[in-house]
């Protein structure tokens, strides 16, 4: 999308209008949006704009839309007797992955306005067992010597060539869209496979640019108000997982978010979170984790429409927005 775009879905979703549209009929309706990294001049980690958080927080308020508590919202949304307690309007932040750039940029801003925040960690990289695959593959694309490299998935050549870095970027990106469809096991042995031909060596602890949050950070962050929950051990794609791999994932990740944090949210966060990405088998795990509900990325208004209460089932598959890129459609829902 660009710059163009973003800043009118921007000027969309702060417009006071959009506060009217939020309002319309049917009950009290939320926009749960997902973010990931903040911009880090420190750590050349592109990444969202605090300015424009700043920006999009300060119209929110003033179009008197209420930003709450992603848990809040999913639970009031479920229950008939709770949900007129919701407001009208309302929009919970959710922030994936734990990194470091939460605390440091993220987190000042929704402090300012006095905004509910939840990040979901994952705790195996918390721990220092591994390090996020795509990170793997930025760190091994911007390390090697090479511009242009050729290996093998499942059988089919990959070619992988850039000429600067954005060019680098847009590859990048493009293989890690096209690994999020293979068995998990494929993918990490791609990776290591790719470390070896670019004669990168991928280090045990993660480079500064990818650190994520350890759990002191992130027990002082909760005492400052923020919330966190489980987003699996190691961010596979759970339906690209075994049986016991994505089951391990999901309890022994919410198992240790409750052993270290005081006041964990009891929402599971699916990796990734498209439709395919997680199934049947996901949310069984997830709820007999102990967890109240997850949240995917499927891009629709948590709204009574979508918490029909003889379908319990849709609390183990709540929608959540990615944040700027589906802000001009959150808009025009509202618009229909
Ligand atoms: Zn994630």
């Amino acid at each position: 999308m660009t710059g163009l775009l973003k800043s009118a879905a921007f000027d969309l979703l702060t417009h006071p209008w959009f506060g009217r549209f939020l309002s319309l009929g049917g009950g009290p309706r939320c926009v749960v949006l997902m973010l990931h990294r903040f911009r880090s001049a420190d750590r050349s980690v592109g990444g969202h704009d605090p300015a424009k958080l700043r920006h999009l927080l300060a119209g929110l308020r003033r179009s008197k839309i209420a930003l709450i508590d992603v848990a809040q919202a999913i639970t009031a949304m479920g229950d008939a007797g709770t949900r007129a307690s919701l407001p009208r309007r309302s929009v919970a932040f959710t922030i994936d992955d734990g990194y470091a750039d939460l605390v440091e940029i993220g987190e000042p801003v929704f402090a300012e306005f006095d905004c509910p925040v939840t990040g979901f960690v994952v705790p195996g990289v918390i721990d220092g067992e591994c390090w996020f695959w795509w990170d793997q593959i930025d760190w091994i694309m911007r390390q090697t010597t090479a511009s242009s490299l050729l290996l093998e998935l499942q059988g089919h050549p990959v070619t992988l060539q850039w000429s600067d870095a954005r060019s680098r970027h847009v590859e990048k990106n493009r293989l890690i869209e096209r690994l999020k469809d293979i068995d998990h096991g494929a993918l990490l042995a791609f990776v290591t496979e790719l470390a070896r031909v670019a004669e990168v060596p991928i280090a045990i602890a993660a480079p500064s640019r990818y650190r994520v949050l350890g759990w002191d950070e992130l027990r002082a962050a909760e005492s400052r108000g923020m919330r966190f929950g489980a987003h699996s051990m190691t961010h596979p794609i759970l339906s690209q997982c075994t049986a016991a791999q994505s089951a391990y994932e999901i309890g022994e990740s919410v198992r240790r978010v409750r052993h270290e944090l005081a006041h964990p949210q009891a929402i599971f966060c699916y990796p990734n979170g498209r439709s395919s990405d997680y199934g049947m088998r996901e949310m069984a795990a997830v709820s007999a984790a102990g967890m109240t509900s997850a949240l995917t990325t499927l891009p629709r208004v948590l709204c009574r429409r979508d918490a029909p209460m003889a379908d319990p089932d849709w609390r183990f598959a709540a929608p959540r927005y990615p944040y700027v890129e589906h802000l001009g459609t959150v808009a025009r829902f509202f618009l229909r």
